[in-house]
This record gives structure tokens, C-alpha cells and sequence, in this order.
């Protein structure tokens, strides 16, 4: 076998790439990982300043779990760790706060305690995210079986009446005060859709897993991406920075392997893409090597939002106002008003302030507190100007708004930097600056995103625009479903577990 020669090729090393490419060494393929950008991890990579460590994008992960349990099958357990933390969130409304403590028993109760007179229809709201949960656990991964898809009405009820349904729609059959509604849709930013556009589905599997509490990478979860790197090349892979692919060679209608920008060609007849789709299939693969229908579809598919983010440090001690890792900023009641305000893209909106030295304080220096706002925002924005242009001042505006909560929040800092949408795209070239690959409406989640396998042979796809969805445990989700398909291909005897079998649903209806 020549040096340039692999057995499987993975364009991209975001979670999903370095997951699968971890997986498909183990089993004793020989893998190569080819990255673009300078550093590993696309949006899981964190970046050094002055001794500092800022994760880019990622502040927390659910399913610790499962992960770990993957990292202790792949033989890495002890090169990061991943530590529980003890509460969600606490959200700020005007005039009421809202401490969103682990646990759903103690999550429900804090909305009744706000809102006594529905506690009735809260706890229902809350139970049907258990009920489609465990619905979901029990059922296989794809629905193709006929038989099964008659029987589903009496197999998963809930989830057949809720699957195509907005979060907006379940908040309105169940609750009645619209503060109310706002308070349990809270956690909307995170999923980069107001709760009219938002699945049902993908909020409540997202709170299922959030809700028993998230976990945090100490050191970064730069940290994560590196484990899955040394496993991939303890079992003899390769991987490479600065490597960005231009092409997945197709002949004959099957891939061959991959051409770099600068001009390098690696040979394999298994090539995942966890690079953005519409980049895979426009420019890495082509148009003229894809059923028409196909192209039509994915062209057709909306991308999610995208998101501005302020990195910082301070000498403040801000826990003295911020009682949770993460603080959610409403200036409205009402989400389709602040959603007005993300798209117009001048006023700071859909916005979280997260204390990364509450979880880990060796990110920062002594005496310093690290902190990250994040506001959804649009790639274009409604009022015509330009993100380079009108950077800093959006970066000011966004800390500026957090000084409700933190007085003199901006007086004290002792780093400063900050993103937009433009950024992101530079970074990981997802779509325009997309956050969580494909928007989560309710016709673009679970297999109305994109399969694994794709319609060239020999190409697979895992990431964020696939099936599983985005966030960083669906994504490690999506590179071990890959690889198990790959592994498939080549008839391995290797059998990846599934870590938490009941509580990691991953149907695609
Ligand atoms: C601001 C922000 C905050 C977030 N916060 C959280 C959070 O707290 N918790 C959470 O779970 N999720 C969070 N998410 C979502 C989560 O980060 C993503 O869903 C997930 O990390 C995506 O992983 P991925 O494997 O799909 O791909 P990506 O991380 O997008 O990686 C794709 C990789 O492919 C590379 N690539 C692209 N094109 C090429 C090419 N031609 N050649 C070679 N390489 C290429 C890119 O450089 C990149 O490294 C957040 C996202 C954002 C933007």
C-alpha cells in the first residue's frame, strides 16, 4: 500500500469527523483525517490567548455518558475528562427570574414555583418530553418496515401526534399564561429557532438529555477532540491540519479518494465528509455525480442560524450576580419579538452570558473570571451593514446588555475579542456561518436531514447536517452511526456499543 493510500479518508475533524475516524482505527482500517483549518476540532476547537483557553463554540455537552463510556471503548478514557455539572441555566425575563436547576423533578418544580395555578399543565408539557423519549428508546434507529409504521400509532402515540408539531403549538395546547409559554421555551437559542419555527421533537430530545444534567470538558473541549485524535493515531491513522480538500475524486461512479487545495492526492474507496453539506456536494463532489432529485432536495434545505460570540476576562468577581454557569437575557416576553430583533441583526438578541471559570477556573488566569455571550444572529442582517464593520460595536452592545444583571460588567475586563457570523464560516466553512447544520423546523429533523450513506458509493456523511442532528453528543452520535455503516461496508467483526441504550433515541421517522 503507497503512503498516500487509505482505506477511509475523513474530510473534517469536528466531533463527528474524529468520532467516526476513531471508531474506523480501532476496528484496523487505516485512516487519515484531513482538516483545513490550523487547529483540529472545527467547532469543538478552543484557542489560547495570553495563556488563556476559550472554547470557540461549544460551552456544554449532554450525554457525558455515553461519550465517555466511547472514550474508555477506544482506549482513551484518561486523556480528558468530562465533569457533571449540577444545573441548566438561569434565565432572565423582564421582571422574573428563572433558576433552572439538573433533574427534571427539580426542573418542573421551579416553573411551578413561578406559575402555580398550571402546574397541572406544566407537569403534563414536561411528562411528554419523557413520554416521547421513552417512546422513541424503544424503537430502531430507521422506520422502513411497513408493518412497523402501521403499528406506530399504538406503539409510540405521543410521538406520532407531536412529531410534526412547533414547540409553539405544544406550548399553546398546554398553558395558558403566554410568560408562562416564554419560560418554558427558554432554552430556544440554543437550538437557533423561536419557538413558532422550533420541532417539538428535537426541543424535547434535547431537554430530555440536557435536563439529567450537562457536562463540561475540563481544559476545553479542545480536550474531547484531542482523546479522539490520539485513538486515531495510536491504531496507526494519520491526521492533518492546513489540509483543506477541494475535490472527492469520483470515477466511475464510485469515490477514489480526495485532491487538497494544494494540489496533494490521497487514495481511498471510503471517503466521510463531516465538512458543511452544501460545500460536500456543490464543490467536493459536484453536481454531475449526483442524482438530480438529490441536488434539488439538498438545495432546497434551509440552514440554521448562525451566532455572534464575545470572549473575554475579568477581574470582576461576576458570580457575586451570576448564579448559573449560563445566563439566558430576555428584553421581551414575547420570542417572536426578540426573534424580530435577531434577524434585524443591530440589537443583540437570543443571548446568553456563560461563566466558563464556574466550571473550570484554569481557563483564565488567577483572580480572572472567563466569560462568553452568545447571541443568535443572522448571517445578512435586516438592516443591510456589514458584520466586519460593525464587529466591536455589536461585541460592546451584547456585554453591554448583560450590565442589567452584571453592574460595571465592561469596566473591569482584561481581554476582549469577538466573532460573528462571518467568523464561524471562516473557521469551520459551514454555510454561512451555521450554527447547527440544517435549521431544526419540524420538516428538517431526524431522516429528513441527510442519511449517512450517501447516493455516490463509497461516500458517507457525518456531522450536524445529518440525521442525528446537531450539538456536540448528537454529533459523536452521528460519527459512531457512520463508522458503523462503514464498518458494515468493509464486513468488520467490530461492534460498537451504544453506551446508554435507553436514553440515547436516535429514530428517524
Ligand atoms: C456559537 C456556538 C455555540 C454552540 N454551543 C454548543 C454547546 O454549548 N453545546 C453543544 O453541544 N453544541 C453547541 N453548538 C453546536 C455544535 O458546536 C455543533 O453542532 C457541532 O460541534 C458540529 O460538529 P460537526 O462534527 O458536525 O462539525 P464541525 O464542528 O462544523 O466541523 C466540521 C469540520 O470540517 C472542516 N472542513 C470543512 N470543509 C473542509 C474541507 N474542504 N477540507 C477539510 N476540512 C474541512 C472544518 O474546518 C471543521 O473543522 C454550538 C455552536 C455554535 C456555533
Amino acid at each position: 500500500m503507497s503512503g498516500d493510500s487509505y482505506d477511509v479518508i475523513v474530510v473534517g475533524s469536528g466531533l463527528g469527523g474524529v468520532s467516526s475516524a476513531a471508531i474506523l482505527a480501532k476496528a484496523g482500517f487505516r485512516v487519515l483525517v484531513l482538516e483545513q483549518a490550523d487547529g483540529f476540532g472545527g467547532l469543538a476547537h478552543s484557542f489560547e490567548r495570553d495563556g488563556r483557553t476559550f472554547d470557540s463554540a461549544i460551552r456544554i455537552m449532554a450525554e457525558g455518558e455515553m461519550v465517555i463510556g466511547l472514550l474508555d471503548f477506544l482506549g482513551v478514557g484518561d486523556e480528558c475528562e468530562l465533569t457533571p455539572i449540577d444545573h441548566l441555566y438561569q434565565a432572565e425575563f423582564p421582571g422574573m427570574s428563572l433558576f433552572a436547576p439538573a433533574g427534571i423533578d427539580g426542573f418542573t418544580e421551579a416553573h411551578i414555583r413561578e406559575f402555580p395555578a398550571e402546574a397541572d399543565g406544566i407537569r403534563t408539557l414536561f411528562g411528554l418530553r419523557r413520554q416521547m423519549f421513552l417512546e422513541l428508546a424503544r424503537m430502531p434507529m430507521r422506520v422502513t418496515d411497513p408493518r412497523l409504521m402501521d403499528q406506530l400509532p399504538e406503539l409510540a402515540p405521543t410521538l406520532m401526534r407531536y412529531r410534526t408539531a412547533t414547540l409553539q403549538q405544544v406550548l399553546d395546547e398546554h398553558l395558558r399564561d403566554p410568560r408562562l409559554k416564554a419560560a418554558c421555551s427558554a432554552l430556544w437559542p440554543y437550538m437557533g429557532a423561536p419557538p413558532s419555527q422550533l420541532s417539538f421533537f428535537a426541543y424535547s430530545q434535547f431537554l430530555g438529555v440536557l435536563v439529567d444534567g450537562p457536562y463540561y470538558c475540563m481544559g476545553s473541549f479542545q480536550k474531547l477532540v484531542d482523546a479522539f485524535l490520539a485513538a486515531v493515531r495510536r491504531n496507526g491513522g494519520d491526521a492533518l491540519t492546513k489540509a483543506a480538500v477541494e475535490r472527492i475524486v469520483v470515477t466511475d461512479g464510485k469515490v477514489t479518494g480526495v485532491r487538497t487545495e494544494d494540489g496533494r492526492e490521497f487514495q481511498a474507496s471510503v471517503v466521510i465528509s463531516n465538512a458543511d453539506a452544501r460545500q460536500t456536494f456543490d464543490t467536493l463532489i459536484g453536481a454531475e455525480h449526483l442524482p438530480e432529485r438529490f441536488v434539488k432536495r439538498v438545495n432546497r434545505m434551509v440552514p440554521s442560524m448562525s451566532a455572534c460570540c464575545v470572549y473575554a476576562t475579568t477581574t470582576q468577581d461576576v458570580t457575586e450576580y451570576l448564579h448559573a454557569h449560563e445566563t439566558f437575557k430576555y428584553n421581551h416576553w414575547d420570542h417572536e419579538d426578540t426573534w424580530r430583533d435577531v434577524l434585524g441583526g443591530a440589537r443583540p438578541a437570543g443571548m446568553s452570558l456563560s461563566v466558563m471559570t464556574m466550571m473550570d477556573e484554569s481557563l483564565a488566569k488567577p483572580g480572572e473570571h472567563m466569560l462568553i455571550a452568545t447571541a443568535v444572529a443572522p448571517y445578512r442582517r435586516g438592516d443591510g451593514k456589514n458584520w466586519w464593520e460593525e464587529r466591536d460595536r455589536y461585541a460592546d452592545a451584547l456585554l453591554g446588555e448583560f450590565e442589567t444583571l452584571v453592574p460595571g460588567l465592561r469596566d473591569n475586563l482584561t481581554s476582549l475579542q469577538a466573532g460573528t457570523p462571518l467568523t464561524i464560516e471562516r473557521f469551520t466553512r459551514n454555510y454561512q456561518g451555521a450554527t447547527y447544520g440544517w435549521a431544526l423546523t419540524p420538516n428538517q429533523i431526524g431522516g429528513k436531514r441527510l442519511a449517512h450513506e450517501a447516493p455516490v458509493d463509497g461516500l458517507f456523511l457525518c456531522g450536524h447536517w445529518t440525521e442525528e442532528g446537531p450539538a456536540s453528543f448528537r454529533v459523536v452520535l452521528s460519527g459512531m452511526n457512520a463508522a458503523r455503516e462503514v464498518l458494515a461496508r468493509f464486513g468488520s467483526s467490530l461492534e460498537v456499543p451504544t453506551f446508554k441504550p435507553d436514553d440515547v433515541p436516535a429514530l428517524a421517522l
